[in-house]
């Protein structure tokens, strides 16, 4: 049986941290790759200067190890930059590539003009019927920027998730691939990239859908073979309101210091507006080997933050005490108590930090809520306490001797008790409680 390795990339451009909604794009990238035991390629798309930053760059690394998405290398677009340039030559060569010298100003109120007559606002290829001589001549002036000439033809591909599409490309502007001051962008960047790299999968946001069409003709006019396609819907807020705005407040960093974690957010990004439920994954290998890139819908994906923390939960409510060991003992715990401790709270934590609203709890006491009806009982009762080590068995022995001296039982025994040792009235069983309570074990 052959296998076929595919490879992938993630490209982010480090202008910003990266968010929920990169976050899928890396994550089906990872997945494709890992499932088929290809390559996962972080690209960064670095080649504006401007608006490049390096501690982008380090943080984009940071927050897909955060992840657990490894990446198998890393090319940067900035130290790539001849190979562009002879991919430019070579569109020159073939008559693919012309210059234009139309300032931002002037095509702007082209556009204007053709809305006005109610025409799409796609370039009117003035520049290509200027002769030399008008060119030597505006040359003096600006600087010239460079389009690629695209064949009016229907660009057409078999989308891994939207499916058949077809797109004229009249409809299109010819796209921009050198800027006046001499910058590649990034339409042909990738285009290069993404053939000298053999990716074999490109996936990502539908808002790429078009510079699709424009990249497929310009690798056929390279003489470059298309990889496969694929365009996941973008995310939107609960109500299905646009998420563009709001993205800065969903990076992963700030998920990350919420106390969301990775396996959650994983979890729930590989299922999410796909058909497949939403389960919690204990490892990226789980998630991999059921996920099909063809199970998501073409349609916006409403996305709630909110949802990442019963998820959260869930995924930590699975954990062994060794899984979290570090986040106790960081607490101070005793290694005895580790076990015990992690028994009691797992499944009263949303997060890993309510932890340490549990060991303050149980190491430090809390202020008691004692109603005022109740105030003479739980005085009694804190004086039946057994002495010495508190033990699975001592709330039973002591409930059942309160019970006995006091006459109350049920409810009005129980709670009065909860509520005066833990300031709650809910939360783990008292039994298992009380062993824990420092404060109780330290009165002497
Ligand atoms: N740098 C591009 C972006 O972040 C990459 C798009 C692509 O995957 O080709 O949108």
């Amino acid at each position: 049986m052959t296998t076929t390795h595919f490879t992938t990339r993630f490209a982010p451009s480090p202008t910003g941290y990266i968010h929920v909604g990169n976050l899928r794009t890396a994550l089906f990238n990872y997945l494709i790759a890992a499932k088929s035991g290809g390559e996962f390629i972080l690209r960064i798309d670095d080649t504006d200067p401007e608006r490049s930053k390096e501690e982008y760059v380090d943080a984009i690394k940071e927050d897909l190890t955060w992840l657990g998405l490894k990446w198998d290398r890393i090319q940067r677009q900035s130290e790539r930059l001849e190979r562009y340039a002879a991919a430019a030559d070579k569109l020159r060569e073939i008559g693919r590539f012309y210059e234009c010298f139309e300032t931002p100003v002037e095509l702007d109120l082209k556009r204007k003009k053709q809305l006005n007559m109610g025409k799409p606002p796609v370039y009117d290829r003035a520049a290509l019927a200027l002769s030399e001589a008008e060119k030597d001549e505006l040359r003096k002036t600006r600087q010239g920027y460079w389009r690629f000439k695209l064949d009016h033809t229907r660009i057409e591909w078999t989308d891994g998730i939207i499916g058949d599409v077809s797109i004229d490309a009249a409809s299109l502007s010819d796209p921009v691939l050198i800027r006046a001051d001499g910058q590649v962008l990034y339409t042909l960047a990738s285009v290069v990239d993404d053939t000298d790299m053999g990716v074999s999968h490109v996936v990502r946001g539908a808002d790429h859908v078009t510079n699709t069409a424009t990249q497929i003709q310009i690798m056929q006019a390279l003489g470059f073979q298309t990889p496969e396609f694929a365009h996941h819907s973008l995310l939107t807020g609960p109500q299905g309101e646009a998420l563009s705005k709001r993205l800065g407040t969903l990076a992963l960093r700030d998920l990350r210091e919420r106390g969301v974690e990775p396996m959650a957010l994983l979890s729930m990004m590989a299922r999410l507006g796909s058909s497949d439920p939403i389960e919690v994954f204990g490892t990226l290998k789980d998630v991999a080997e059921g996920f099909e890139i063809d199970h998501f819908g073409a349609h916006p994906t409403k996305f709630d933050v909110e949802d990442l923390f019963p998820l959260t939960a869930k995924y930590l409510h699975t954990l062994d005490v060794s899984d979290v060991a570090a986040d106790i003992a960081a607490l101070g715990v005793p290694d005895e108590l580790a076990e015990q401790f992690w028994e009691v709270t797992r499944e009263n934590i949303t997060t890993r930090a309510d932890l340490g609203a549990w060991w303050g709890l149980f190491s430090q006491g809390v202020a008691p809520v004692i109603a005022p009806e109740d105030a003479e009982f739980v005085e009694q009762a804190m004086a039946l306490l057994p002495e010495g080590p508190l033990d699975g068995g001592t709330w039973k022995a002591w409930t059942t001797e309160v019970k006995a001296a006091t006459g109350r039982k049920g409810r009005g025994l129980f709670m009065p008790l909860r509520k005066a040792l833990t300031g709650m009235d809910h939360g783990p069983d008292m039994s298992a409680i009380l062993p824990l309570l420092q404060v109780i074990k330290a009165r002497g």
